[in-house]
């Protein structure tokens, strides 16, 4: 499979070749299809797989034609992971492509930079990375004030089994419910205990599960 074949636009395909990504790698060329047809996906695999640009490249697909975050608005894009670390690592991802494309990207977790972070979402931002916790107390401060989910329409959950062994489960519960039922939603995980399968059933609407 090339790139050529995953429907993605010239921008991107641009970006991609920048970057030396030759082809798309297995879980890329399965996933890529099957959510840029809009389909809610459940992705097995590992870090190392090429797994966060399988749900990053058609994320940046589903913005790009709607109309951008305005200064009080909420972002199109939502992904959730389980560590500081770990939305770092996809929040540079996603700028890598979203600086071309003009789509914006705040990282939100606890510790240092959260003024500024806040900030950012205040300006509005079409993609918030967090982890839930501290997503979940950045959405109860001051009323909703600084971001909201009311845009959100492509929703990811990234090592999900990982975000429940740190115990994670009931603020994603609570971030899910406040999201819109006809969005599009992404589930990746190294594993597919049998707790994430009930999460995933509840959160997912007929999925299509892939496994690397
Ligand atoms: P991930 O599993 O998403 O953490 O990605 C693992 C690494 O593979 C990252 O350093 C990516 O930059 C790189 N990568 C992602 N897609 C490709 C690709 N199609 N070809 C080569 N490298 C890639």
């Amino acid at each position: 499979k090339t790139w050529h074949q995953t429907g993605l636009t010239s921008k991107i395909l641009e970006m991609i070749k920048k970057l030396n990504y030759e082809k798309p790698m297995t879980i890329q060329a399965q996933a890529l299809p099957i959510i840029m047809s809009g389909r809610d996906c459940i992705g097995i695999a590992k870090t190392g797989s090429g797994k966060t640009l399988a749900f990053v490249l058609p994320m940046l697909r589903h913005i790009k034609d709607q109309p951008p975050v305005e200064a009080g608005e909420g972002p199109i894009g939502l992904v959730m992971a389980p560590t500081r670390e770990l939305v770092q690592q996809i929040h540079s991802d996603i700028k890598k492509f979203g600086k071309v494309l003009g789509i914006r990207c705040v990282p939100v977790y606890g510790g240092s930079g959260v003024a500024q972070q806040i900030s950012e979402l205040k300006r509005g931002t079409e993609i918030v990375v967090c982890t839930p916790g501290r997503m979940i107390d950045i959405l109860c401060t001051s009323g909703g004030k600084i971001t909201n989910l009311r845009r959100v329409t492509y929703l990811v959950m990234d090592e999900a089994d990982r975000m429940f062994d740190m115990g994670f489960e009931p603020q994603i519960t609570r971030i899910v419910q406040n999201i819109r039922p006809d969005r599009q939603t992404v589930l990746f995980s190294a594993t597919f205990p049998r707790q994430v399968e009930t999460l995933a059933r509840k959160v997912l609407n007929k999925p299509v599960e892939i496994q690397d």
